[in-house]
């Protein structure tokens, strides 16, 4: 049979955009197809879990509007499907100067992205939460948290009530496009669609190539690695404490997350990591490392972050270290509280220049729509996202563009 959609990728992004499709045009011939044997057992299954409100990004960008959107959609989604969640709420905690500039920056862009904030000093701060110190921080009251694998599968049986198909254990290798239709293979099969919307995360800037899309980019993985703190301490913390962002880096500085299922995640940090799908410590895929080794860009890329990067792997290595950086704002946390947890880890799109992607990027075809880069928080923003490109292939006008 020839199918109106293939959607590659059981991720957050792809299941959002499977589940818009067949909202936008009912009836269609849908499969999913997932090269594992579970859905969102990548990003999606190893991130924080943090309904992101979205005051970070740039006013008026693609990434600040689907962030708020995606927010309110996520609740919504989970409040249909009885998904739990938790509008808990974060505290993003200033503990220099420095910090506190950039947090009273972090005011004006709240306002200009028009989510809610509440400034507090010192003594608020202590008051709301009794073992972080700061010297200010900023309340942001609509951030929640969720379990995104859940998220998932509520979307799956959304998909398949609606008559399409998700087909797992189905590692794409090969795509090609004629004029009538793209023929998608794997040693499993093949399937002929109207239209491929490709969703693979860390597998991303690949699946672009063996399409015969020329790229400038690669996927650099940067592992994200978490502690647990022991079940006496799930209650250290009311809300979701965070540093104050570093402007120039892609990633939010580890954070104490209170997990839907109430045990505090500490985490995580940004480190180079040697294998793109290799969870635990010291994972390390040859084709992966040369992949990215003989990529100019990453050179570029290295260079310019090298302080950055060298802290980071030296705080992953030396536990004191990772220790240090909560310590700045929960001094009571001690290194027999940094328990083990999964790591997840990020696909970084990375230029030929250097430039690391913050936003999206896409690559379209007449018939093929790749999402290259997903960056956070495309698990809180991945309904808009879905309902963007379930548009574009359907063209039916969403009013919104892909930048
Ligand atoms: C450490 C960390 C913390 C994060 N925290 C948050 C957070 O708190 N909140 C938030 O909103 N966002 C967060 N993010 C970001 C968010 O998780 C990701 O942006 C999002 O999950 C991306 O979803 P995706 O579907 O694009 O990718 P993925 O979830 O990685 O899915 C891609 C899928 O494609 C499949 N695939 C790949 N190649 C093939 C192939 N050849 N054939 C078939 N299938 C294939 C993979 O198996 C995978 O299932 C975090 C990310 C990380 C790494």
């Amino acid at each position: 049979m020839v199918y109106d959609y293939c959607v590659i990728g059981g991720g957050i992004v792809g299941l959002a955009t499977a589940m818009k499709l067949l909202e936008m045009q009912p009836g269609a011939r849908l499969v999913v197809l997932e090269k594992e044997e579970g859905l969102s057992r990548h990003q999606t299954g190893h991130n924080s879990g943090v309904i992101h409100a979205g005051i970070y990004y740039t006013p008026g960008s693609l990434k600040a509007d689907l962030c708020r959107r995606g927010a309110k959609a996520t609740k919504e989604f989970c409040r249909k499907h009885a998904i739990p969640f938790e509008t808990c709420g974060k505290l993003l905690v200033a503990t220099n100067e420095l910090e506190l500039r950039r947090m009273n920056d972090l005011v004006e862009r709240a306002k200009l992205n028009q989510i809610e904030v509440q400034p507090l000093d010192a003594a608020d701060l202590r008051r709301r939460e009794p073992n972080i110190i700061g010297l200010g921080a900023l309340f942001v009251p609509e951030t929640g948290i969720v379990d995104f694998k859940r998220v998932c599968e509520g979307m799956a049986a959304v998909i398949r009530a609606a008559g399409a198909t998700i087909e797992l254990g189905i590692t794409v290798t090969s795509i090609s496009e004629s004029d009538s239709a793209v023929t998608i293979s794997a040693a499993g099969g093949k399937w002929e669609a109207s239209k491929l919307i490709v969703c693979a995360g860390l597998q991303s800037d690949r699946l672009a190539r063996i399409a015969g899309l020329k790229t400038d980019h690669q996927i650099v993985p940067f592992r994200g690695e978490y502690y647990r703190l022991p079940s006496s301490k799930n209650d250290i913390v009311r809300h979701l404490i965070y540093p104050i962002p570093d402007p120039d880096l892609p990633f939010l500085g580890v954070h104490l997350t209170r997990m839907i299922d109430r045990t505090v995640t500490v985490g995580p940090n940004a480190v180079l990591g040697f294998a793109r799908e290799g969870y635990p410590k010291f994972s390390f895929n040859l084709q992966d490392v040369a992949e990215y080794a003989g990529f100019p860009g990453f050179w570029k890329s290295t260079l310019r972050n090298i302080r950055h990067g060298l802290k980071e792997m030296k705080n992953s290595i030396f536990k004191a270290g990772y220790l240090e950086e909560c310590r700045k704002y929960c001094p009571s946390l001690q290194i027999g509280d940094l328990l083990p947890y999964e790591a997840g880890i990020r696909a970084q799109a990375v230029m030929k220049d250097g430039t690391l992607v913050h936003d999206f990027l896409f690559l379209e075809t007449a018939r093929m729509l790749h999402v290259c880069n997903a960056p956070s928080p495309a698990a809180t923003s991945a309904i808009p996202i879905g309902e963007i490109l379930a548009a574009r292939m359907t063209r039916f006008d969403s009013g919104s563009v892909i930048n």
